[in-house]
């Protein structure tokens, strides 16, 4: 378990590591930033990975620097927050109100469910409670 700032802790899920948040969240708060170097789609297209975070046609951002806490945060299809994309920077806001010792998780999107998600099948808790 790793406190990466007042509010939220890396800890062990069932797949691997995931953003638990410290204290409750109230919905619609702007709680944390999608960080790392911005590079263009050719060189997305040639390296690959799952880390990268597009903004628009032209350039995406490189979430894979262990200083980018949001990578942390686990795909669901029931997800407590989601992504914004604000001119060159990319937020994570609250959908709803999150508890403390929650865990905090967006929908990453259909491609991105395709690539890495649907070969080993979803472990999200809607997708295990069915
Ligand atoms: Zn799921």
């Amino acid at each position: 378990m790793t406190h990466v700032s007042r509010h939220f802790v890396v800890k062990r899920t069932a797949t691997g590591l995931g953003l638990f948040a410290v204290m409750s969240i109230a919905a619609g708060k702007r709680m944390i930033e999608y960080t790392g170097p911005i590079v263009s789609t050719k060189e997305v297209e040639r390296r690959r990975g799952k880390y990268f975070f597009g903004i628009n046609t032209r350039w995406s951002i490189d979430g894979s620097p262990r200083g980018n806490t949001a990578r942390y945060i686990n795909h669901s299809c029931a997800p407590n927050a989601a992504s914004f994309v604000s001119g060159r920077q990319v937020w994570v806001w609250s959908r709803k109100r999150i508890q403390a010792g929650e865990e905090i998780t967006m929908n990453y999107g259909q491609a991105y469910f395709n690539d890495y998600i649907l070969p080993a099948g979803c472990k999200c808790e809607r997708c295990m409670a069915e």
